[in-house]
């Protein structure tokens, strides 16, 4: 007889986070029975960092660190809050519950996403380095990881050839390409080929993106992502959260030519961007597109923007989701011209700076919601609705992600 048995129904008194209207929130559906059977703690190797929590008879948190395959790593506390707000459970409300390995900085939240145990991880800054470090502490202390996802913010590459990129819509990385890889004269290696990078993930991720990238998937995931962004938006107020993840608006998404700089203009034209030397100074990167009066008349016209200033809000927020090639790296895109040539010269539709670090450690998804344009007109205005849609396509990805039944001990 095994001291860890313990039959939950994950249907019924789940607490209900996210709230949210004809929103679909606990995990098995109402009255679903399940037997969850943990290894006695006799099984333990010697070594192993015992447990701080103990499950009991009918509470189903996880017993133990070992219990949680999905992590999800956050750069932002704009992106960390809106992946937060898309649990279902919490297992750390009422105080740090899990701990973590020796070595290991990193800060976590812990819960439940639809039927997966979650470990949260917010980086202490954004970039590489920091991502490689976060994702080394979040292995040691989770050994048992199969799934990292890095949900957050990125830049995009607005026209990628085949479809348009708005602001909000989300991109998968089928690969992650190391902007650090090596650079020959006239050309650049790729750090992982495209068969390198998706063949470290495990057979399932591999599979589950894929089927991404027919219709039928990408509808189910779109819909999906579309119901828990409203429910995101709507547990945000409810919860009195100071940050706003509504669609800031067509009129809000401008995408300049290419060509044209962001930078001062006569008469306040400075020494360094007076001249059309291609440089900006340093105060004009700062400043926003209307203290520097860039002119809306060299704006680009858009396809789907045009669609969608005709829909409803529901309709008109849902984000598009893209699959392709994310590059990764400290590199900040200078303008419009140089960000199409690297995504021409590379194959890429996004830009963002975590993938390539937590990849070196660990296989990971890299999940990001399309915040600028990559250009020199970027401004901070998407980065709560871009790491809303994003956070809601990493919890539909979730919901298609099959869970992995524990070990019945023998
Ligand atoms: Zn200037
Ligand atoms: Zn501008």
């Amino acid at each position: 007889m095994f001291s860890g048995i313990s039959t939950i129904n994950s249907g019924f008194g789940v607490q209900n986070i996210v709230g949210g209207e004809g929103v679909q929130n606990n995990n098995n559906g109402s009255g679903t029975q399940q037997n969850n059977i943990r290894s006695p703690r006799a099984m333990d190797p010697p070594g192993r960092i015992r447990p701080i929590y103990r499950a009991s008879s009918g509470d189903d948190r996880p017993s133990q660190r070992e219990d949680f395959h999905i992590a999800i790593i956050c750069a932002l506390a704009t992106e960390f809050d809106a992946v937060s707000l898309l649990f279902d459970r919490l297992w750390d409300e009422d105080g740090e519950v899990y701990g973590r390995a020796p070595g290991d900085t990193n800060t976590y939240t812990t819960g439940r996403i639809r039927e997966h145990d979650v470990a949260l991880a917010l980086l202490p800054s954004m970039g590489t380095a920091s991502a490689a470090g976060a994702a080394a502490g979040i292995r040691s202390s989770f050994p048992v990881l199969k799934l990292v996802l890095i949900v957050g913010v990125c830049g995009g590459v607005p026209d990628t050839g085949e479809n348009e990129v708005l602001l909000g819509d989300v991109v998968i990385s089928k690969t992650v390409q190391h902007s650090l890889g090596k650079q020959y004269p006239g050309t650049f290696a790729l750090k992982d080929t495209v068969e390198d990078t998706l063949g470290r993930l495990n057979r399932d991720t591999r599979t589950l993106v894929t089927s991404f990238e027919t219709e039928m998937g990408r509808r189910r995931l779109r819909t999906k992502a579309g119901e828990y962004l409203v429910a995101l938006q709507m547990a945000a107020v409810s919860q009195g959260y100071r940050q706003s993840y509504q669609y800031p608006g067509v009129a809000e998404d401008k995408l300049f030519e290419p060509d044209y700089r962001h930078h001062h203009r006569t008469p306040q034209a400075c020494g360094i961007c007076k001249y059309e030397s291609g440089k900006t100074c340093d105060q004009a990167v700062q400043a926003s597109c209307a203290d520097l009066q860039c002119d809306e008349r060299h704006l680009l016209r858009r396809e789907r923007l045009e669609a969608k200033r005709r829909m409803e809000l529901t309709d008109m927020q849902r984000p598009e989701i893209h699959i392709g090639r994310i590059r990764s790296g400290d590199t900040v895109m200078k303008s419009g011209e140089h960000r199409d040539q690297i995504a021409r010269e590379h194959n890429v539709i996004a830009f963002e700076m975590e993938g390539a670090g937590a990849w070196d450690e660990v296989p990971c998804i890299v999940v990001k919601g399309t915040c600028d344009y990559a250009d020199s007109h970027k401004n901070n205005k998407w980065q709560p609705f871009a790491a809303a849609t994003a956070a809601s396509v990493a919890k539909a990805f979730l919901t298609r992600y099959p869970r992995t039944d524990r070990t019945i001990p023998s």
